[in-house]
């Protein structure tokens, strides 16, 4: 065989301004290790987008059920009562407004896969392969049922963060239309299975990271197989993504954001013999790898010019699950070196220090998600977390100050959780009024999160798949897929009961900040100015009404002092003139004003600088 043609395919739900870096990764890394191969991207999620108009789209993709539902509609004729009701109750517990009309969008949708938009020559590749990622599950069905009907001796292969061990597994096993499957990383895997193709032979190494039927229909493969250092991917190819954006009118205007991985995995999840031995509890995020890796500082920096001078962008996507920490000062040195003006999201975990923090929002960090989840250490050590609430606070007020917007969450009734995490949680939250608000977020059980492999330690029984899958799919694949998303028995009525003033306080708390930042001209909530041996802290409450603090002389300089999390020990050290007891009122009289935070040992001032352009361009990192 001489040239080998592969189509990698992303159905929708992505959101519009993101190129798959899935698909960009397989085919760069393809035409270094294999010439012959020749790859090309799909996004029809970019046609879908333009037929719908960004707006109405992205309301869609942001929201997972939503988004399964549109293709669940066209699957399962027979059910569309049922995913009618779905969609509006899904819509009415989030808003009053009225829930898109998805009896119309699937018909167009319909009407789209009919034309000859989607309806490729597909029997001249040599293999198609689907990224399955979240809210991909009903599309790529919905298309790579269509191909096969249509192009019956195609060739199919799926992988993605919804193919990964049993998923994957369960897929094969239970849809014809599949052929194989990658299991984890798809780079060395995908290339084994075209060597595999091009030599007439599919069976082969057991742990490839590949799933495949034998003659007599059996599955074989397993196992992961990844890359040992990331620092030998080339750098993502998204051409393929920008040319079909060109075509599509009505997504003229979007920005496209890069995504860009500096790492694969997460250093907190640690698997030990096949079972997880440290992680968050709630977090399934890391099926798809074993172990931690991330690239050097200079590579990403590299990747990142080489990009944007290739698609004049300098909007970047960091899709990590966690940044690495021991690489995290230096990756922002480097990155702020290139000297562009870069504009970058990335997730966070805390603590990440100020000063990291500066760094990383002089280098065009301007969006980040912080792993919050909770606002109670007791909580966040039932989580396993690794964090605590001061920390979280910590960074709460740091984003605050800097003006790098943190879209986080608060998460809502972990099984085990009891009145006294809700009590911590609601005795904190009044520290964090003047902060960006948290999302609320109910928890869910994802497919072999510690919880779910664990089900007795949190008093929860019966897992099966999530019932909104029988209203999206055929009974029996409902029934014998192994799904992402997972139902249970036990403890969840008193959850949401125990956790309803949290979730009326953050409400609260989203309405009051957003009405008080609009009233004060967006200045910070609870600010200072330094007046040198004098520090004006203000409070800023609802109409002009302003509170004001005066603190001068050693009170000035402790408050200052405590601008990061300080133990009572370092604040003595610093201001050995005063005891313990005297320390410990002055803190005492702040934290009741809640001016500071306190924890234990540790102490944290809440107020943030009016001037923060003068710690960005004058504090040392
Ligand atoms: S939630 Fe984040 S930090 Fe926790 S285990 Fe998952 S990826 Fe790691």
């Amino acid at each position: 065989m001489g040239t080998f043609r592969l189509a990698l395919v992303s159905m929708p739900w992505p959101l519009a301004n993101r190129p798959s870096i899935q698909l960009a990764t397989l085919k760069s890394f393809l035409r270094e290790k294999a010439p012959e191969v020749e790859t090309d991207c799909y996004h029809p999620y970019l046609q879908v987008g333009n037929l719908l108009g960004i707006q109405a789209y992205n309301n869609i993709a942001e929201r997972t059920w939503m988004a399964e539902a549109i293709y669940g509609y066209l699957l399962n004729p027979k059910k569309r009562v049922e995913i009618l009701d779905l969609v509006r109750k899904e819509h009415a517990s989030r808003t009053k407004t009225s829930p898109p009309d998805l009896k119309t969008i699937s018909s167009q949708i319909h009407r789209l896969h009919q034309g000859h938009h989607f309806d490729l020559e597909w029997s001249s590749y040599d293999l198609v392969g689907f990224s399955i990622c979240l809210s991909q599950l009903t599309s790529s069905l919905y298309m790579f049922r269509q191909i096969r009907a249509r192009h019956p001796s195609c060739r199919i292969v799926v992988g993605g963060s919804s193919c990964a061990g049993e998923l994957g597994y369960s897929l094969l096993a239970n849809l014809p239309e599949i052929d194989f499957v990658v299991s984890g990383e798809g780079e060395l895997p995908l290339l084994e299975l075209i060597n595999r193709i091009k030599k007439d032979e599919l069976e082969g190494d057991e742990s490839s990271g590949l799933l495949w039927r034998d003659a007599q229909g059996s599955i074989r493969g397993g196992e992961f197989n990844q890359l040992p250092d990331l620092n030998d991917l080339p750098v993502p190819e998204y051409r393929d993504y920008f040319d079909e954006l060109s075509r599509q009118p009505r997504l003229a205007t979007l920005v496209p954001s890069l995504p860009l991985e500096t790492s694969r995995g997460c250093w907190w999840h640690r698997v030990k013999t096949g079972s997880v031995e440290r992680a968050c509890k709630f977090c399934n995020l890391n099926l798809q790898w074993r172990g931690y890796r991330s690239k050097e500082p200079h590579q990403v920096a590299r990747e990142m010019e080489e990009l944007a001078a290739q698609y004049a962008s300098l909007k970047f996507f960091f899709v990590d699950n966690i940044l690495d920490n021991n690489k995290l000062h230096e990756l922002f040195k480097c990155i702020n070196d290139a000297g562009r003006d870069f504009e970058i999201f990335t997730e966070l975990r805390a603590p990440v220090s100020r000063s990291d923090l500066i760094q990383m929002r002089r280098t065009g960090v301007t969006q980040v998600q912080v792993g919050i989840e909770a606002l109670s250490t007791r909580l966040l050590r039932k989580i396993n977390k690794g964090t605590t609430a001061i920390q979280n606070i910590e960074i709460m007020k740091h984003c605050e100050e800097l003006g790098i917007q943190h879209l986080s969450n608060l998460m809502l009734g972990f099984p085990g959780s009891d009145a006294e995490d809700v009590a911590e949680t609601l005795h904190n939250l009044r520290f964090v009024m003047p902060f960006q608000p948290l999302r609320k977020v109910r928890f869910w059980l994802g497919q072999n999160s510690p919880v779910a492999l664990h089900p007795k330690e949190y008093g929860i029984r019966r897992i099966t798949n999530h019932p909104h899958y029988h209203s999206l799919l055929p009974d029996s694949l409902a029934n014998s897929l192994c799904l992402m998303v997972k139902t249970y028995v036990g403890d969840r009525t008193r959850q949401k009961k125990l956790w309803r003033p949290v979730a009326r306080e953050i409400e609260r708390w989203q309405q009051r900040y957003t009405s008080l930042r609009r009233q004060h001209l967006q200045t910070p909530l609870l600010s200072y100015r330094d007046g040198g041996d004098f520090l004006l802290i203000r409070r800023r409450a609802e109409g002009s009404e302003m509170e004001t603090f005066r603190l001068r002389g050693s009170s000035r300089a402790i408050y200052r002092f405590c601008e990061t999390r300080r133990t009572l020990e370092e604040i003595r050290r610093e201001f050995p003139r005063f005891s313990s007891d005297k320390l410990q009122t002055f803190i005492s009289h702040m934290v009741g004003k809640l001016l500071m935070f306190q924890e234990g040992r540790q102490v944290l001032s809440l107020a943030v600088s009016e001037e923060p352009h003068k710690i960005l361009c004058n504090e040392k990192t």
